[in-house]
């Protein structure tokens, strides 16, 4: 196993050096995708899919104390074996192997890594279980991000710096989404999802009408992606501020199971198989300023970079649809929310270098330079201010400020 550059696929799709429009289609997603409240309590009969009769489970300390308990009863009622593996809260090379000596050393070889938590847990048994070569079971605890159908792990250094991504051929055998847990966190986890989800549609569109863009595969996306992108688009404008206001109450309704799915399901298939472009490229970008990084969720800064790619495809418009909304939810919608000064040319010009680096930029259909893109960043900038001059921060405040 290799270690790729960020953001280049396993397999090469694409003509060598000359992508064209006949270039394959690629779709993937998870074989089995399961949303329900209190359905962790089921997980052991669900392992019969996999199948898996001996499961590690790997999930930190404090998800230890919260669900072991549960998780160990449903499987020994189901008649699956299992293990505990503490994860150590950082997605590196090093943990990674540090998991897999211990599966490995085993008397009964394990047949599955469960992950239960957030991305990172996840995003690490993924990673071990294609090292075992045995199948990945994913249990988010959040819907934060739309990381858990993937088939790539997000890598960082020991002490929490980006490193790159790793692509594995296969996607998660099962992901289970118990819709209780995830309305009993705090709720700028759900709306920071929809930060994620919201530009998923917008960067799947730029892709499927750019003959040039590639998805995340490295392949043209199918009209499939897009349609689930552009259905998780209208699901969150539907449903989002009343999901919001639910979970703020730790309440699980109809409009809390449709943004799970979309932040979790949608938003997951959309951006794997529809592509990246504009937003992601600002969103990961944002990260090399280190307070950003450490203070914000992946979703928020995602709503920044969506902001800014459409005001560089000039659609001012659905740009202001897209800002109330998330002013509404409470999400970021100017550089001040995100902590970022218009001021500070030394931080903004890191970012726009950073993001210039990003090949998943290049699916934008025109050529996107450091001048254009910053510019873009003020003009959705202005934009935000007025959209929260019209609107308020209360819900902003309400989740940044308790
Ligand atoms: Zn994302």
């Amino acid at each position: 196993m290799s270690s790729s550059t960020p953001y280049l696929p396993p397999v090469v799709f694409s003509t060598p050096n000359a992508p064209n429009s006949n270039d394959p289609r690629v779709l993937i997603a998870p074989s089995r995708y399961i949303q329900g409240d209190g359905i962790l309590d089921h997980l052991g009969r669900y392992l019969s899919i996999v199948p898996s009769k001996c499961a590690a489970i790997l999930f930190s300390e404090g998800g230890q104390r919260r669900f072991g308990e549960r998780v160990s009863k449903s499987l020994n009622n189901a008649q699956v074996d299992s293990m505990w593996v503490t994860f150590q809260g950082e997605c590196s090379y090093e943990e990674v192997y540090r998991v897999e000596e211990i599966l490995r050393a085993e008397a009964t070889p394990v047949d599955s890594v469960i992950a239960l938590g957030g991305g990172k847990c996840i995003d690490t048994a993924r990673f071990v279980a294609h090292r075992l070569d045995i199948k990945a079971v994913i249990c988010p605890s959040l819907a934060s991000n739309d990381a858990p159908c993937a088939a790539l792990s997000v890598m960082y250094k020991p002490d929490g710096v980006f490193k790159g991504v790793e692509f594995f051929p296969n996607s998660p055998a099962l992901v289970v989404i118990d819709s209780r847990i995830v309305a009993e966190a705090p709720a700028r986890y759900l709306v920071s999802g929809m930060g994620d989800a919201m530009a998923t549609w917008y960067e799947a569109r730029t892709c499927l009408h750019n003959p040039k863009a590639r998805n995340v595969l490295g392949a043209r996306p199918t009209l499939a992606a897009s349609a689930i992108g552009e259905l998780c688009a209208n699901t969150l404008f539907e449903y989002g501020l009343s999901a919001s206001e639910a979970v703020k109450r730790s309440e699980v309704d109809d409009a809390v199971e449709r943004i799970v799915e979309a932040n979790t399901l949608l938003s997951g298939i959309g951006f794997e198989s529809g592509g990246l472009a504009g937003a992601h490229s600002v969103a990961q970008s944002l990260t090399v300023v280190p307070r950003v990084h450490h203070s914000y969720l992946h979703g928020e800064m995602v709503a920044i970079g969506l902001l800014t790619q459409l005001n560089l495809e000039g659609r001012e418009d659905e740009g202001k649809k897209v800002a109330e909304f998330f002013a509404k939810i409470g999400l970021p919608v100017h550089l001040e929310q995100v902590s970022l000064s218009p001021t500070n040319d030394t931080e903004l010009d890191d970012v726009m270098e950073a993001a210039m680096t990003l090949p998943i930029l290049r699916n934008e259909p025109f050529e996107v330079t450091k001048k254009s893109l910053l510019s873009a960043v003020f003009q959705a900038h202005e934009m935000g201010l007025e959209i929260e001059r019209s609107f308020g921060k209360t819900a902003y405040d309400s989740l940044h400020h308790s």
